[in-house]
């Protein structure tokens, strides 16, 4: 077993890995292509502003699980998923886990199964051994929902305790490679939708090769009640979710009506015509 510098040394039950899951979403819709069941994991080292799932920051806690075991309660759902489903490791943030991500897609694999992987990239490193590990898993791996926090990485500090540096790395490496992904990004009144800055992060999208879709997840207070009961103190008190106008311009700036799928967008398609 190669030394996981989150989570050391990894647990393991009768030579198996185990993860750390937070909880499961047997018909998630918003998480990658088609109807998935998706598992959330447990453990996180940002501490984005806007969370609305303080719940699952804590590392090694939470219930443990082989990925022998997720399959069997992932398996029943099958018939939802149709062609375009399957299952998504999410979090939390999963890559503080990839054995056990890969235990679990290169079982996917061996039943047929889609795989989706939903990061906020922050473990992203290409120091060794953790990005040999991260290759391997990108073989079972057939998506990837990355979120893009911040474009400017001072900014990101600000929201979510790290820079962003390793973060656009990892867009850069996946795109090298042509590993479809789906960017994210969460629309924060007054920080995270500075036209600026959007387009900035609009003309960054288009660099990369393997883009399928471009989403704008506006903020909500979901949240906010699981911070009352955690005794952790609520950094965007009053911040209220961004308007109708604020996110269609959003989604104009990052020319999200470009991105219909890896074979009909192409880079530099109508990078003109929004001004980029
Ligand atoms: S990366 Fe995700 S789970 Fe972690 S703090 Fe940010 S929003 Fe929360």
């Amino acid at each position: 077993m190669k030394a996981n510098p989150y989570i050391n040394p990894v647990p393991t039950k009768d030579g198996q890995v185990l993860g750390y899951v937070h909880s499961l979403e047997t018909f998630g819709a918003v998480d990658g292509p088609g109807i998935r069941f998706v598992a959330f994991m447990q453990g996180c080292n940002m501490r984005c502003k806007f969370c609305h799932n303080p719940d699952t920051w804590k590392k090694n806690v939470g219930t443990q699980m082989t990925a022998s075991e997720l399959l069997e309660k992932a398996l029943p759902y099958r018939a939802f998923w149709g062609e375009d489903g399957g299952i998504t490791l999410s979090g939390g943030e999963i890559l503080l886990q990839p054995e056990f991500a890969l235990e679990v897609f290169k079982q996917c694999k061996e039943h047929g199964i889609s795989t989706c992987l939903d990061t906020c990239g922050a473990p992203f490193t290409r120091r060794e051994p953790w990005f040999s590990l991260f290759n391997e898993l990108l073989e079972y791996t057939d998506i990837l929902l990355v979120d893009i926090k911040h474009i400017n990485s001072d900014e990101h500090k600000r929201l979510t305790g790290y820079p962003n540096e390793n973060i656009l790395d990892l867009c850069e490496y996946l795109s090298e490679l042509g590993k479809p992904v789906w960017i994210r990004h969460v629309l924060v009144p007054g920080i995270t939708d500075d036209d600026k800055y959007l387009k900035e992060l609009g003309k960054y999208i288009k660099t990369l090769k393997n883009v399928e879709k471009v989403e704008v997840l506006p903020y909500h207070t979901m949240g906010v009640r699981k911070y009352k009961e955690m005794g952790i103190k609520y950094r965007l008190e009053g911040v209220e979710p961004p308007t109708a106008d604020r996110i269609e311009n959003a989604e104009k700036l990052l020319c999200v009506a470009d991105y219909k799928g890896y074979l009909t967008w192409k880079p530099g398609i109508n990078t003109k015509e929004q001004g980029l």
